[in-house]
């Protein structure tokens, strides 16, 4: 690794403006381990000279990259009564990374496809993009079919699988088509290897197993992106029957400097604001948390943001 690759490691590590996805697709970019990548440099009064500084760093290692737009962004800053408060904090640009040229190009190729809607070739010239396993980018081709999903499971073994496949491979950023796929377990040995290698500090961070006691509050409940709109088309659901609910938990504290959001897969069932002590363990991009009795019911939970959006 030259000088060059090691100050761009070595931002990669250090930047306020990136979150551990973030830093993580980074790292393996630079390391050499993924043709092209996406994430989010976040830009606050503490940190106004990284965008600039993330630019040099990828010009002098020949990488070409597009820069989004600026977008506000808002964070949980605490909440009043029954009311999540956020605030905006600054500034998100989102980057679009490749090591080479024919990336570039095929990234191009990429959102061509899309914005003439032919979704199954994208997602395959995505795969490309990205270097996915073949496998992995049919199954999920394959999982865009309704008829697919509802033969192969049920609400909650669908979000299991998600969050299964997560937890199987957190240096991965592709849904694997199982948690068994040989190609994907040699991938994810390969990205961890990389970031052990050359990011020790991140890698110390991102692996260490840390743990939380906290109050929780039941939030909103996911609901699958083809079923967002499915009462005004008057469709089904995909999955009629629900037979658990993820749900998002909200931390009553903050941990590490922050309020969190948690994905929650359970098969019993909440009311939106019941409030429960929870034991919870985060390790590299997942959370798990066991609960104790429920305490109470925060009555018409809501959130006060300014979008929800981007
Ligand atoms: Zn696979």
């Amino acid at each position: 690794m030259d000088t060059r690759q090691k100050e761009l490691m070595h931002f990669a590590q250090t930047a306020k403006g990136l979150d551990n996805p973030a830093k993580l697709k980074l790292i393996l970019l630079a390391a050499g381990a993924k043709p092209a990548t996406f994430f989010a440099l976040k830009i606050t009064p503490d940190n106004l000279g990284e965008k600039t500084h993330l630019e040099r760093h990828l010009r002098e290692n020949g990488l070409s990259f597009i820069a989004g737009k600026a977008r506000a962004y808002e964070e949980i800053t605490g909440m009043v009564g029954n009311a999540v408060r956020w605030t905006i904090k600054g500034s998100w640009y989102g980057y679009d990374v490749f090591a080479d040229k024919a990336h570039a190009l095929l990234f191009k190729k990429y959102l061509a496809l899309l914005s003439r809607q032919k979704h199954e070739q994208a997602d395959r010239v995505a795969g490309k993009l990205y270097a996915y396993p073949a496998c992995c980018v049919e199954h999920y081709v394959r999982e865009h079919n309704l008829a697919f999903l509802r033969k192969n499971y049920t609400h909650y073994s669908y979000y299991k699988h998600l969050h299964d496949r997560e937890r199987a491979f957190p240096f991965l950023q592709h849904t694997t088509c199982s948690t068994t796929c040989a190609k994907s377990k040699k991938l994810n040995a390969q990205h961890a290897a990389a970031a052990r290698k050359h990011a020790q500090k991140f890698f110390k961070d991102f692996s260490a197993v840390k743990r939380f006691s906290a109050e929780v509050a039941v939030d909103s409940e996911s609901v699958l992106p083809q079923d967002v709109v499915y009462g005004i088309r008057s469709t089904a659901p995909v999955f009629p029957v629900k037979d658990g609910h993820e749900y998002s938990l909200l931390t009553l504290k903050q941990l590490r400097g922050h309020y969190y959001l948690l994905a929650h897969l359970t098969k019993a069932a909440y009311a939106r604001g019941t409030v429960l002590p929870a034991k919870i363990t985060m390790r590299y991009n997942y959370a798990d948390a066991a609960f104790g009795k429920p305490r109470r019911v925060i009555k018409n939970l809501h959130h006060e943001r300014h979008f929800v959006l981007p």
